[in-house]
């Protein structure tokens, strides 16, 4: 046996009373992601969150309290299957909160969840299709996988949804991470190869309220672990190359109960789309303070995007703020696209702000 067999064959090893739980959690930099085992006893079906113990980590070292008082707490949210270690193990996506019982500054879930907790936005079950685009990188050089060493591949055109070894780079690693993340129970819909070569995307939804923020970062916890075991670098810039390259988004599809099906003889879930877009535009700042770390260098009115500097929409016009459909505007219902939303972006803060300006609002 290789060593590597070896590993291999003790990862492998049958489990009876006991199974690992990984807790993940987001640090200090409100995007990183930080996550560490222990062990539980296993039962007939996975635990829910609330059967988990609460547990604590050093947040002197994540950036997340002082080292004189250093103990943040762990509070399980969401239980997923965890890929890696496969049987009855589990991921289990957490936020963080004071001794005290307060969220930490960084929690951005806590706040969340009340908005997806008020009556309103519950009666109207909203559903979230997130389009997570992310770069990968060569680990060496940082510089995209699969591009010359100093250099730059031909420009953009061939690369969208190709195939060939000159076209397309990390196929491997998006498809494992699509596999890793169906197994874990992540609502995720597709994946495809991005406009710039080495970009890829992957969507998760339709995900209901909170579940699609909790879906999502234990999706970026799997891409990152998938990429750990490649031996490649994974990247959320929402502009990694400038220039003429494509930066990267996060799309996020939204709709309510009322877009998404039109009362008999009427076309008012369209209606409900447009009064809902036309919300988005009187708090078109807001949201774009909140959509992402560095997305005005993404956001140009270029490379399929529209200018941060006025909101606009459009069916089919993925030159807009919110793009809605052609089949949408057809059908009467359906549902909208705000492309603004960056690769980076806090999917809580994102989905909690457009529930709470459209359906709140
Ligand atoms: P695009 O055409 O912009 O590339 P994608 O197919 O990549 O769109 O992603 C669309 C996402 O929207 C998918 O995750 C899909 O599941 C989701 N979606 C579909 N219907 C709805 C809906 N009614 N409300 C919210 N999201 C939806
Ligand atoms: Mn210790
Ligand atoms: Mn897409
Ligand atoms: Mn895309
Ligand atoms: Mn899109």
């Amino acid at each position: 046996m290789s060593t590597y067999e070896r590993i291999e064959f003790l990862k492998s090893l049958p489990m009876d009373a006991k199974a690992i739980a990984e807790y993940i959690w987001i640090d200090g930099t409100g995007s990183g992601l930080r996550s560490k085992a222990r062990t539980f006893d296993t039962g007939k079906s996975a635990p829910s969150p609330s059967e988990l113990p609460i547990w604590n980590f050093d947040g002197s070292s994540t950036g997340q309290a002082p080292g004189e008082d250093s103990e943040v707490l762990l509070k399980p949210q969401a239980v997923f299957r965890d890929p890696f270690r496969g049987g009855k193990d589990i991921l289990v996506v957490c936020d963080c909160y004071e001794p005290n019982g307060n969220p930490i500054k960084t929690n951005t879930r806590a706040a969340a969840a009340a908005i997806f907790k008020d009556k309103r936005v519950v009666d109207e079950v909203p559903w979230y299709g997130i389009e997570q685009e992310y770069t990968l990188l060569n680990a060496e050089t940082h510089w995209p996988l699969g591009w010359p060493k100093n250099g730059y591949p031909g420009p953009q055109g061939p690369y969208y949804c190709a195939v060939g070894h000159d076209r397309m780079f990390g196929r491997d690693i998006c498809d494992a991470h699509y596999k890793a993340c169906l197994f874990a129970g992540v609502n995720i819909s597709g994946i495809n190869g991005e406009v710039m070569p080495g970009q890829w995307e992957y969507q998760v939804g339709p995900s209901v309220g909170i579940s699609a923020g909790d879906e999502l970062v234990v999706s970026r916890y799997l891409l990152e672990r998938t990429c750990e075991a490649a031996g490649v670098l994974c990247s959320l810039d929402p502009k990694p190359i400038p220039g003429d390259w494509n930066g990267a988004g996060c799309h996020t599809n939204f709709s309510t109960k009322s877009m998404r099906e039109s009362k008999p003889g009427t076309r008012s879930g369209w209606d409900a789309i447009v009064a809902g877009i036309e919300k988005l535009a009187l708090k078109h700042a807001e949201h774009i303070a909140a959509y992402g770390e560095g997305n005005e260098r993404r956001l140009t009115g270029r490379h399929e995007t529209a200018s941060m500097e006025a909101f606009s929409w459009g069916v089919a016009n993925r030159g807009a703020s919110v793009r809605v459909g052609r089949n949408t505007e057809t059908d009467g219902c359906g549902y909208m696209e705000d492309r603004r939303p960056s690769s980076n972006m806090d999917p809580y803060v994102v989905t909690s702000l457009i529930a709470k300006n459209i359906i709140l609002g």
